[in-house]
């Protein structure tokens, strides 16, 4: 099998490092940030409880105490990764809860604080396929002529009973017009992913694969189902009524999502970490280098690439 020609791989993966490196020639961080916004999961705008696997506390800095300004947390973060990575970009992620939860002109003083700190190249919103209207895409899409602006949908699966269990609120037709909405402004769209749901095959997960890889996607995150104490899947855990992934199945089912996307999706994350002091499991996914190393070890064993599949039918 041919490693694509059209990148400068560094994986058999189209990497997020890597696609930041070559679109900026320099090392770029996304630095989280917590606005304080809600999510209308949580507050009974759409639904109570939110997502079975969100255990609701938010960021880490949020449970510290009063939230420091957008621009104060661009500067912490920027000095961390400065010294930590030697990072000279940064994108400005707003990732805790629905980042478009808000009135535009509430949103636009927000993103308007965040490009305005020096080296900051870009945005990435993280929300709900079910809040962005046109007039939030609109304000995106101004942002998009002049900086990197990463629209991210929480989608986890393409299928509604999968959806409908795991409390999302929203249907895959939802998640499907937020990205067909989106497309062609301008916009990097990023879908989320979860491997290893509830009453989930693996058959199941490809077809959720193939689906997002028909979308105009841009890039993808995938993780295993992580159960935290005080979710609803931390709770079905506890008592045994749910198992989670072991670590070679899960290298095994995300090395065959890698093969059905296309080439040019970027992976921004391929595993995924929880917070220590409510992690129940699985064990394995909090050793994130290991994981990684073995997915590597599993493309290389099968000689395979990103997008190896994408073309092939069911
Ligand atoms: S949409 Fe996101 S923030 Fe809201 S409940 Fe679900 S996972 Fe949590």
């Amino acid at each position: 099998m041919t490693k694509p020609a059209s990148r400068r791989a560094r994986k058999r993966y189209f990497d997020f490092k890597s696609f930041l490196v070559d679109r900026f020639g320099c090392r770029v961080y996304k630095l989280q940030i917590d606005a304080g916004f809600t999510c209308p999961n949580r507050d009974g705008t759409i639904a109570v409880g939110g997502c079975a696997y969100c255990d609701g506390r938010g960021s880490s800095l949020r449970q510290k105490g009063p939230l420091p300004a957008v621009a104060q947390q661009i500067a912490d973060g920027k000095a961390l990764y400065r010294n930590l990575r030697g990072a000279a970009k940064f994108i400005a992620y707003f990732q805790t809860f629905t980042n478009t939860y808000a009135p535009v002109e509430s949103l636009r003083a927000l993103y308007d604080e965040a490009l305005a700190q020096p080296d900051v190249v870009g945005l990435s919103i993280g929300t709900r396929p079910d809040c962005v209207d046109e007039d939030v895409l609109r304000l995106l899409e101004g942002y998009a002529g002049r900086s990197h602006v990463w629209v991210e949908y929480g989608l986890q699966s393409i299928h509604d009973g999968t959806l409908g269990r795991m409390n999302r609120g929203h249907d895959s037709a939802c998640f499907a017009d937020a990205v067909r909405r989106t497309a062609g402004r301008g916009l990097f769209i990023c879908a989320h992913i979860i491997l290893g749901l509830p009453g989930e095959t693996r058959a199941d997960m490809m077809k959720t694969a193939r689906a997002v890889a028909a979308l105009p996607v841009d890039g993808v995150k995938v993780h295993s189902l992580l159960a935290l104490r005080g979710t609803e899947v931390g709770r079905l855990f506890e008592e045994g009524k749910i198992s989670l992934m072991g670590q070679e199945d899960y290298v095994s089912t995300v090395c065959d999502v890698l093969e059905l996307l296309p080439p040019s999706v970027v992976i921004q994350r391929i595993t995924a970490e929880g917070y220590r002091d409510i992690y129940l499991g699985p064990g394995w996914a909090q050793s994130k280098l290991k994981v990684l190393n073995a997915i590597d070890r599993e493309l290389e064993k099968r000689d395979t690439w990103q997008g190896a599949k994408y073309m092939e039918r069911d």
